[in-house]
């Protein structure tokens, strides 16, 4: 029948709609990304439905038996791990075959790691570019950080702990003192924004070693000022 692509929080469980528990109730399955931690999520809500991974690994495969199950007035569910389904993770697959399949594809609206990030940001908000991750190789990264230097939107990626350092090496090659928001932890207990240029980060990382989630944000036309740091 229907897929309902369902934004889940990014960490407070609190942060879900009233529609997309009620489609994650109604729906006959639902696919999730990691389904221990979709688990969680439906055990706090009290849902009791058929759940199954669909991820990177599985999604050519298991795709043309959903595709029958949708055909066959079924409505699946597709939530991922967290946020919005098809932002940084295998979700566009499905939505693409199901709309080249004419079946109805509904989204339910909900957090996304970039949006939350760049609303709290103090960077402009009006203009802004989606980057996701930045590629792994550091020769093509810091490249991607030189053909900002014209870009005159907000950039904003997602970034590991374990890459972040890395990360903000080039960024201050590259963009000097150009302000850098990091929104770390979005949602969560330890939620924090850190704001200053990348030699700036680089010391407090120094300090405090970068743990959980983050989003990276700039905007070449803001630089950093050591009054503003913080
Ligand atoms: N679909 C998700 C969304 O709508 O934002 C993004 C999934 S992507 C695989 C995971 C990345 O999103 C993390 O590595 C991190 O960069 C970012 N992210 C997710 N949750 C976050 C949070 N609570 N705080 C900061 N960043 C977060």
């Amino acid at each position: 029948m229907s897929l309902y692509i369902v934004s889940t929080p990014i960490g407070n469980l609190s942060d879900i709609t009233l529609r997309a528990i009620e489609v994650l109730k109604t729906s006959d399955l639902i696919l999730a990304e990691d389904t221990r931690v979709t688990n969680r999520l439906l055990n706090y809500y009290g849902v009791q439905k058929p759940l199954r991974a669909y991820h990177d690994h599985n999604k050519e495969k298991i795709t043309p038996h959903l595709l029958e199950m949708l055909r066959d007035d079924k409505n699946v569910a597709l939530v991922t791990d967290a946020g919005t389904p098809g932002i940084a993770d295998p979700a566009f697959y499905l939505t693409r075959a199901s709309i080249e399949e004419n079946i109805k594809v509904i989204p339910i609206p909900g957090a996304s790691a970039f949006l939350t990030a760049l609303v709290a940001s103090g960077l402009p908000t009006d203009r802004f570019i989606f980057e996701n991750f930045l590629p792994n190789k550091s020769a093509k990264r810091k490249k991607i950080l030189e053909s900002m230097l014209s870009e005159p939107r907000t950039v904003i990626f997602y970034e590991t702990p374990h890459r972040i350092n890395k990360t903000l090496l080039a960024m201050k090659e590259v963009l000097e003192d150009t302000r850098i928001v990091i929104a770390r932890e979005l949602t969560k207990v330890h939620e924090e924004f850190l704001r200053g240029d990348a030699a700036f980060l680089l010391k407090h990382f120094e300090k405090h070693p970068p743990k959980g989630e983050m989003v990276v944000m700039f905007n070449v036309r803001i630089k950093n000022s050591e009054t503003e740091q913080m």
